[in-house]
């Protein structure tokens, strides 16, 4: 709820729920039958059906539709229904719901804090917090409040002999209280973060009473001087300090030891060393999953996987009063059709036939894990809305002794979080099951994209990857539909059907209200039609040779793919290869406005939004038909991604970047590209329902989808890399027996034309204890919301606000904290909840990012691009992204297989004899210190010294020594992280390129700005102090 005050959200999130990156201006968007649509029904016709398909064609005959639909039909109903497995282990005396589950943490049951909860409720609000108002003063700017002393900046303490020992030799540490809320066989004791044993030694001892100021953080003194105002910790405001040099030696500024503050290498490593390589069993309520960069086996016990549904935290406070007091964000980030490793269970699918899925009658949930059988196994209630349905007689199963059904194992929607139902007729469009999608190539043909040799390129590789089109498992060749439309100001449509000799172009050269002008031989099979395409990729090149067309549209392309979609009657994707500024005159033409003058103005969000309503309009009819739209970009100067982006990004569509293309340089990061996405496991014309128990609900969504109400998310497609983030508030209490449910169903297609159900459940515990809130917090997943919401404000508010916000709310929330968790101990001193240590480093980082960072150096469309990229990502794309991976080469020990230790993301990291790789997920570098050793450039690159490097290539040579085999197979291990190909960047120390290199590190103040991690935790320090007094 957003009434006054609710601040566990930032308030430039609280936009209507429902409502996507803009309001909708299209009268025919606003059918009354969406509204009016009883809560809990998820919609199958509803939105789907508004499609009048041909309308403005005559009806003809469907192209090659036909049989594959009666095929269609024929495996839906025909389907075998997976095998399910026999009783899994563990379970035998776990009950799906017991009302007297144990506390869903592992460990003994927390005690006294609470009590102190209630007296000092009120005493950490914060004026003005959560209100969003522009006027609410900056950290910096404030009232002086309490001054930090002076010793506080004093010099670097001796680093502790822990496990906190940086650089490239780090090694897990031993386990202790700082290895996170993973640690299983540690007690929470979240009271002793930060005060008692190891993990208080992490940032200073606590120097008892009475003892002078020591190193570190000492007891604040009360009026010692107003000096620490100074800008140097103002980060909201302006960023302390100008571009860093670009070379030589660290700058010395650095006044707390990097080393006693909380390192995410340190967490990642910990976690690994007790979590990883373990097989992780989801039959806990409320457990706290391995980090998103510890490997592990999952194994669903009941609920779905954290591959699929991560948590800000996994216990959700019992009232709305506790969500507000810490102002954690309640959020999910669900990741749907998430990849699952070879070695883990793929999901089971259901098939009722013609029953189809047993639903509560009330809220409409599905069958899960969170029902209970009751009256003989007759009848069910509802683990969401505790409403009795009676079971359906097909369904009828007897009870055993402890009121489980007998066939709990053998059914996965009984026994497990994640599960697929067959979908009936009624879940399909206009009652018929769907034909299987198509996709259509779309090249923008234009004078510099021929000249340049794109488009060779282009065609050459498109005749291998349809070779490789997605299919089913079962299936033996794809059911997934090709055709061919190639543009400039004009469209042509190719006809290819197979029993042609040559292909035949058509041209629609009326772009303001674009037809199709041919049905029959545009959408084809590639297998039947394969000669007539490679005739048509090989001519394609030719055809425009002598083209001088400069200007293109492009928002009639996508509504010409979007249309022959319709016509035939299939949902689909457009692969769209686009290059500049679309001038020509058309509906979406755009003119250039990147205007550099609106930055650090209250207008810099006019940089992010879209420059017509055009793009808008035409992606909410894109997702009305199930077409997503993917777009390969090769712009050679400004092409407005904020209104480019906007289609792929509502579409659940990908829009890939590659800024001043260079054919020997670039080539192969986009023939990667392409491939990946075009082999993706993808699902279209989609519709999700997050349904969740009494007490609290989904409020808000974040990520590449249309709502056009408060409950249903639509997407054209979701691919295994699209996550969608939701946030929930409490509309009632919760219970600490019931704890909070959720269930996310997926409805969609699949690549062969079958409309199924997805199903994810997950169970989180409750409790009135601020403590058991923070110490099942997952800051990767606190850190995605964060980004997404802050990015999606972006287009509403300006900057320096939504800067101020993050810096407020990452304060209130360690406040809330120490004020309500640990023990009591000198104001001053910094205490950081176990589970939120580094949450202020990944804070940081967001903050720094070109987003929310006010530079005109930066590119527009680089900060727009970035924008909508982190809107669909899932947390380890945005643990990656934020956090960097910086690798040190020189350490890998040639005779073993593991992938060398990372460290951390600082200058100070870097040594003159190393060499480090560096990814973020976009990204690659490869850094070259002045003084590697030449036995390992040789290694590496076959040359005798770093001179001899040729820093002008993106491939490292393909060498046999140890070096090189070890080098490139750490590489490709980063690179598997990401769904984004990787550019390599070689780069020599002390060598302009470096910059690229620097913008990564990002514990360190930014070459363009943003405050080091010192110095932002100085900052929230600050703010904390102010807080609690
Ligand atoms: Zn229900």
């Amino acid at each position: 709820m957003s009434q006054q005050g609710y601040v566990a959200t930032p308030p430039y999130s609280q936009s209507q729920p429902g409502i996507g990156l803009s309001p909708p201006h299209y009268g025919h968007y606003g059918d009354p039958s969406h509204a009016l649509s009883p809560p809990g029904v998820m919609k199958s016709a509803g939105p789907l059906g508004a499609a009048a398909p041909g309308a403005m064609l005559p009806p003809g005959p469907p192209p090659s539709g036909p049989h594959q639909f009666g095929q269609n039909g024929a495996h839906a109903s025909g389907h075998p229904p997976q095998r399910f497995p026999g009783p899994a282990p563990v379970t035998s005396s776990y009950a799906p719901y017991p009302p007297s589950a144990p506390p869903s943490y592992p460990g003994p049951a927390s005690a006294s804090p609470t009590s102190r909860l209630g007296s000092q409720l009120g005493a950490l609000q914060i004026s003005g917090y959560g209100s969003s108002q522009p006027g609410t003063a900056p950290p910096g700017q404030g009232p002086p409040g309490p001054p930090l002393p002076s010793t506080f900046q004093s010099p670097p303490r001796p680093a502790q002999p822990s496990a906190l020992q940086p650089g490239p030799q780090l090694l897990p540490p031993p386990p202790t209280t700082l290895n996170g809320p993973g640690a299983p066989a540690l007690p929470p004791a979240y009271r002793q973060d930060g005060l008692l044993g190891p993990a208080s030694t992490q940032f200073q001892p606590p120097p008892p009473p009475g003892q002078g100021p020591g190193a570190g953080y000492p007891p604040q003194q009360a009026g010692s001087g107003p000096q620490m105002a100074g800008p140097q910790l103002s980060y909201p405001g302006g960023f302390p300090g100008g571009p860093a040099q670009m070379a030589g030696p660290p700058p010395p500024q650095k006044k707390l030891d990097p080393d006693s503050i909380p390192s995410p290498i340190q967490v990642i490593e910990s976690d690994r060393a007790t979590r990883g390589g373990q097989v992780y069993t989801t039959n806990t309520r409320g457990q706290v999953p391995p980090l998103v960069t510890t490997d592990c086996m999952i194994q669903d016990q009941g609920n779905a996987s954290p591959r699929y549904i991560r948590c800000t935290t996994y216990c959700f406070p019992c009232t709305a009063d506790m969500a507000k007091q810490s102002q954690i964000p309640l959020a999910a980030v669900i990741k749907p059709f998430a990849t699952i490793p070879s070695d883990e269970t793929p999901l089971f699918l259901v098939n009722h036939g013609e029953n189809g899925p047993v639903r509560c009658n009330r809220c409409k949930a599905y069958m899960c894990p969170f029902m209970q059988f009751i009256d003989g196994g007759r009848r069910f209630q509802c683990g969401f809305c505790s409403c009795v349905s009676d079971v359906p007689p097909f369904y009828f199963q007897h009870l055993d002794h402890i009121g489980r059904r007998l066939d709990h194992y053998e059914k996965p929607e009984l026994s497990l979080g994640s599960y697929e139902y067959v979908a009936t007729l009624d879940y399909c469009r206009k009652n018929k099951p769907p034909n299987p999608p198509a996709f259509i190539f779309m090249i923008d043909v234009s004078y510099s994209n021929v000249k340049n040799g794109l488009v060779k390129l282009i065609c050459e590789e498109l005749k291998t990857v349809l070779e490789k089109l997605p299919k089913e498992e079962q299936e033996e060749t794809s059911a997934v539909r090709v055709g061919f439309i190639t543009y400039n100001k004009v469209l042509h449509f190719f006809n290819v059907k197979s029993n042609l000799a040559q292909p035949q172009m058509m041209v629609v050269t009326d772009v303001g209200e674009v037809f199709v002008p041919l049905l029959d031989g545009f959408l084809v099979s590639y297998q039947e039609s394969q000669s007539v395409i490679h005739n048509l990729l090989d001519q394609i090149p030719e055809m425009f040779a002598d083209s001088n067309e400069n200007e293109t549209v492009f928002a009639p392309v996508i509504q010409a793919g979007m249309e022959a979609l319709k016509a035939a009657d299939c949902p689909g994707k457009l692969f769209i290869f686009h290059s500049s500024l679309p001038t020509a005159e058309a509906p979406g033409k755009l003119k250039n406005r990147d205007d550099k003058k609106l930055v650090n103005t209250d207008k810099e969000k006019m940089l992010f939004q879209p420059q017509t309503h055009v793009y808008d309009a035409l992606a909410k009819d894109c997702v009305a038909h199930g077409c997503s739209v993917t777009l390969f970009l090769f712009p050679s100067q400004h092409a407005d991604v904020a209104s480019l982006g906007l289609v792929p990004l509502l579409t659940g569509g990908t829009l890939y970047k590659y800024s001043n293309f260079q054919m020997h340089l670039d080539s192969q990061q986009f023939l990667n590209d392409l491939r990946n996405d075009i082999e993706k496991k993808i699902g279209f014309d989609a519709i999700m329902r997050v349904r969740t128990s009494t007490g609290f609900r989904a409020t808000d969504f974040f990520g590449g989808i249309v709502m056009n109400n408060t409950t249903d998310v639509e997407m054209a497609a979701v691919d295994c890399d699209k996550a969608v983030t939701v946030e929930f508030k409490h509309d009632d209490k919760l219970s600490e027996d019931s704890g909070a449910l959720i269930q996310c169903a997926v409805l969609y297609t699949t690549l062969g034309g079958q409309r199924r159900l997805r199903i994810h459940n997950l169970g989180l515990s409750c409790s009135s204890q601020l403590g058991d809130l923070y110490k099942s917090c997952e800051t990767d997943a606190l850190v995605n919301f964060f980004a997404k919401s802050a990015f999606k404000a972006v287009l509403h508010q300006p900057l320096k606000v939504i800067r101020e916000i993050l810096v407020s709310q990452t304060a209130h929330m360690l406040a809330c904290y120490r004020k309500n968790c640990a023990s009591p101990s000198a104001a001053s001193q910094l205490i950081l909840p176990d589970s939120m240590k580094v949450l202020p480093v990944y804070m940081n980082c967001l903050l720094k990012n070109c987003v929310l960072l006010s530079r005109p150096e930066t590119p527009t469309d680089e900060r727009a691009f970035q924008r909508q990229l982190v809107l669909t990502m899932g947390v380890a794309d945005s643990q990656l992204f934020f956090y960097p991976q910086l690798l040190p080469i020189h350490t890998l020990d040639v005779k073993s297989s593991a992938p060398p230790a990372a460290v951390r993301c600082s200058e100070s990291r870097l040594s003159e004899e190393g060499i480090f790789l560096l990814a973020d997920g976009l990204s690659m570098f490869l850094w070259l210190g002045v003084s590697s050793p030449p036995e390992l450039i040789q290694g590496i690159f076959n040359v005798p010294s770093l001179a001899h490097v040729n820093t002008d290539t993106t491939l490292l040579p393909e060498l046999g020594s140890p070096h090189s085999r070890r080098l490139r197979r750490a590489m490709s291990a980063v690179q598997h992280r990401s769904p984004y190909a990787m550019k390599l960047t070689i780069v020599k120390q002390r060598e302009p390129p470096e910059a690229g290199f620097r913008q990564l590190l990002v514990e360190d103040k930014g070459p363009q700005g943003g405050a080091s991690y010192v110095d932002f935790l100085c900052c929230v320090h600050k703010e904390i102090c102010q807080l609690l007094n």
